[in-house]
């Protein structure tokens, strides 16, 4: 699979592409990650990559034809079939279903934006897709970039191991369950007795209602998806019931609510 990243700030991209599972990918040509440098489909003799917004207001905006040229000469006879994102905030939300689909392309391409944003035409002369990675902003698109690129790269085949990513977050619906490594006891806390009792069926029991148990507390809003029994169902709800009417600790709050 090979990345194109257009962006204004290529130095950004050293380090977190270049360590650990990316390292490995990349090293046995498994995954491909081209960065380029938008400025370089500036023409003029500054080589300005953008100005002012039409309509006035704060900021400056990223220009189109700089981007467009990038892409263009980048993909070259690739550009019809490789998926292109433009990262924004306004953009569809990035999800694992989302990710899982983009493992499948031979290339993606990712667009940063920085300061007010990208020009919108890009967005329709590339038939590209606006993607956010939350609902918050953040000052450029590199770091989008990067959860994008990481994501999805550990699910194209033969960058990490098929069995760890089958019973992960997100991959049913559910949060995943907790985990536990060496020593059984750590400052008084024991590690659960049923991981050290070798019965894999309970144990594998204990991990389903732990995953559903994780959901309804902290993502009550992904069980409507996920497959579940009818026993599970009525579990979920009442965890999700008690976590809703406990809910003056969750950082979602900010200390706001009245007790
Ligand atoms: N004025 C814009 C924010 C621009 S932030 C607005 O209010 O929508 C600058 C750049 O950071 C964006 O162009 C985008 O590429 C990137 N960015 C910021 N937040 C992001 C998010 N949540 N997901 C993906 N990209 C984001």
């Amino acid at each position: 699979m090979r990345f194109h990243l257009f962006t204004l700030f290529p130095e950004m991209f050293a380090g977190p592409l270049d360590v650990s599972i990316l390292k490995r990918a990349k090293r046995a040509g498994v995954i491909e990650i081209a960065i380029h440098d938008i400025r370089e489909g500036a023409t003029d003799r500054h080589r300005t990559v953008d100005d002012t917004p039409y309509g006035g207001g704060a900021g400056m905006v990223m220009m189109a034809p700089p981007i467009v040229t990038a892409v263009e000469t980048a993909l070259g006879p690739d550009l019809a079939t490789t998926p292109i994102i433009v990262l924004s905030p306004s953009g569809r939300r990035f999800t694992q279903a989302m990710a899982r689909r983009l493992a499948a392309s031979p290339s993606l391409a990712l667009i940063c934006g920085h300061y007010e944003g990208i020009d919108d035409r890009v967005t329709d002369i590339l038939h590209a897709e606006e993607v956010s990675i939350g609902d918050f902003v953040l000052s450029g698109g590199e770091l989008a970039a990067m959860v994008i690129v990481d994501t999805v790269s550990r699910l194209v085949p033969r960058v990490i191991d098929a069995a760890s990513l089958v019973e992960e977050s997100h991959g049913s619906g559910l949060v995943e369950y907790p985990h536990y490594t060496r020593p059984a006891v750590y400052r008084e806390h024991a590690v659960p007795d049923v991981l050290l009792s070798g019965h894999h069926g309970e144990i594998a029991r204990w991990r389903r209602e732990m995953s559903l148990r994780r959901t309804a507390q902290r993502r009550p809003d992904l069980l409507a998806q996920a497959t579940l029994t009818e026993a599970e169902r009525a579990l979920a709800a009442s965890v999700a019931a008690d976590a809703a009417s406990d809910d003056s600790s969750s950082p979602e709050n900010d200390g706001q609510q009245s007790t």
